[in-house]
C-alpha cells in the first residue's frame, strides 16, 4: 500500500477496528451479556456495532479487579449469544507504567499521554518537525472546511512544543506494547481527553503528522472537545460550536489519512461519551456527511443501570442502593477528587440520606435515570456521585455482586435499553 505524498502508508494494520464500535464499561463484569444484546438488536436492525469492553487502570484499581476478569465476562458473552462480530477488550488509558497486566487480555489499548501535553519536547526535535512539515506552513484548505487555514510558522511551532513531547510518548508507548504483543495484534488509540483546552483543527493536524512521523497506526483518536464532558449527564456547552468543532475534526483526520498515510479506519473516539443526548445528532449528522466511522465510550453509564435496576426491584435491592447512595454521600469528597475535572456536582442539591431512605422505588429510579432531563424529578447531582460511587459497591464485595445476579433480569433489561434506545439508536439508527 502507498501513500501519495509520505511515501509508504505507516503499516498496513491487520487487526481492524471496524466503522463503528461502542466502548461498553462493565465495572463488575457481570452485563457483558446484556450489553452485547444492545449490538445484537443493532445488527437486525442492519447496523453492525462493534463491542468493545473498555476499564481503565484507575476503574481496576479502585474495584481491585483483573484486565483478565474484562476479557473472561466478554469472551463469555460473545459464547452465550453467538455473537460472529468482530468484538475487542481495551486497556483504557493506559501508560509505559500501567500497561503490563493488560497485555495478555487486551487487544485495544488506549494510549493516554494527557499528562505530558505541554511538556516540552526537546528543541532540537520541536526543529526537525517544523523543519520536516514546511506543508503545514502558509495557506491550505481542508476539503469539507470552508474557511481557509493560514498558518506560520510560529503557530507550528507552538503546536509542536505543546504536543509533540505527548506525541513521542504515544510512540514509546505503542513501540513497547507492539515489542511485547507484535504489531497489527491490537488496537491502538492515543488519548488526549483528559486535558484542559480543546485542540484546534490545525493543533490535530500537527498532532496528527507527529503521529505518523512516529509510525503508529493509530485507529481511534480521543481529542479533547470544548465544553464539558462530566460522567453520566448530558454535555454542558455550547452546542453549535460542539457541531462545528467535531465536523472539522473529522474533516481533519480524512485529510491527514491522505496526506500522512495514516491507517483508512481512523476514526474520531469520543470519551465520557455515555449521556451526552444533546451533542449525538450533531455526531450523527458529521459523521454521515464525511462517511466517517465513530468510536463512542461509554463505561459507568453502565453501572448505574445496576444501581437503578436493584432500586427497581423494590425490597433488598432498593435496600441496598439506598445503602450504597448513603454510603457515596458520607464520602462524597474523597470518592469525587479522582475525577474533579469530569463532573460538576452542586452539594446542596444532593438529597440527605434520611430522605432518600424513604424513597420509594419509583422515586430512586426517576431521581437517576437518565432519559434526556424528560424527568422533572431526575436529578444529575445524585447521578453524578453515584456514578463516581462504584467504589462503595466494590468495598461490599459478594454482597453487591450477589444483588446483582439475584435481580439479573430487571439490571439486564435496563442495561441493554439504556444503550441501545438512548445511545446506538440516536447515533446510528435514527
Ligand atoms: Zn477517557
Amino acid at each position: 500500500m502507498t501513500a501519495k505524498n509520505d511515501g509508504e502508508r505507516v503499516m498496513s494494520t491487520i487487526l481492524q477496528l471496524p466503522k463503528y464500535s461502542i466502548g461498553v464499561g462493565d465495572r463488575f463484569a457481570h452485563q457483558s451479556k446484556a450489553q452485547l444484546l444492545a449490538c445484537q438488536r443493532s445488527l437486525e436492525a442492519g447496523v453492525l456495532i462493534t463491542p468493545v469492553w473498555n476499564k481503565s487502570n484507575r476503574e481496576h484499581l479502585i474495584i481491585g479487579s483483573e484486565p483478565s476478569q474484562t476479557r473472561a465476562a466478554a469472551d463469555a458473552a460473545v459464547k452465550a449469544l453467538s455473537w460472529t462480530g468482530p468484538y475487542f477488550v481495551d486497556a483504557d488509558h493506559i501508560n509505559l507504567k500501567t500497561a503490563d497486566r493488560f497485555l495478555a487480555p487486551c487487544d485495544f489499548f488506549t494510549m493516554d499521554v494527557a499528562e505530558d501535553i505541554g511538556r516540552l519536547a526537546a528543541a532540537d526535535t520541536i526543529d526537525a518537525f517544523v523543519g520536516r512539515h514546511r506543508e503545514l506552513i502558509g495557506q491550505f484548505s481542508i476539503p469539507g472546511i470552508n474557511q481557509p487555514f493560514n498558518i506560520d510558522e510560529s503557530f507550528v511551532r507552538r503546536a509542536a512544543g505543546t504536543f509533540l513531547a505527548a506525541v513521542q510518548q504515544a510512540g514509546r508507548i505503542y513501540r513497547d506494547l507492539a515489542a511485547k504483543r507484535g504489531d497489527g495484534t491490537f488496537i491502538p488509540e492515543i488519548s488526549m481527553d483528559e486535558t484542559d483546552l480543546p485542540q484546534t483543527p490545525p493543533e490535530l493536524l500537527v498532532i496528527l503528522a507527529a503521529i505518523a512521523d512516529e509510525k503508529i497506526p493509530i485507529q481511534t483518536i480521543a481529542p479533547k472537545f470544548t465544553g464539558r464532558f462530566n460522567k453520566g449527564v448530558d454535555y454542558v456547552g455550547d452546542l453549535r460550536q460542539f457541531a462545528k468543532e467535531f465536523r472539522e475534526d473529522v474533516a481533519t483526520i480524512a485529510f491527514a489519512i491522505e496526506r500522512y498515510g495514516l491507517p483508512r479506519n481512523l476514526k474520531l473516539s469520543i470519551h465520557s461519551g455515555s449521556d451526552k443526548y444533546s451533542i449525538y445528532p450533531a455526531i450523527r449528522e458529521g459523521i454521515r456527511e464525511f462517511d466517517a466511522g465513530i468510536h463512542l465510550k461509554t463505561a459507568g453509564t453502565t453501572w448505574l443501570e445496576e444501581v437503578i435496576g436493584l432500586a427497581e426491584s423494590g425490597g433488598e435491592g432498593l435496600a441496598l442502593a439506598k445503602e450504597i447512595y448513603a454510603e457515596a454521600y458520607t464520602h462524597a469528597a474523597e470518592l469525587c477528587a479522582p475525577y474533579a475535572t469530569v463532573i460538576d456536582i452542586d452539594r446542596p442539591n444532593l438529597p440527605m440520606p434520611t430522605t432518600v431512605d424513604a424513597w420509594t422505588s419509583e422515586q430512586f429510579v426517576r431521581a437517576l435515570r437518565h432519559d434526556g432531563n424528560r424527568d422533572p424529578q431526575f436529578n444529575p447531582n445524585l447521578r453524578q456521585l453515584l456514578h463516581v460511587g462504584f467504589k462503595v459497591a466494590a468495598k461490599m464485595g459478594r454482597r453487591f455482586t450477589g444483588a446483582l445476579e439475584a435481580n439479573e433480569v430487571i439490571i439486564s433489561r435496563n442495561v441493554t435499553i439504556n444503550l441501545f434506545e438512548r445511545h446506538i439508536r440516536p447515533i446510528f439508527l435514527a
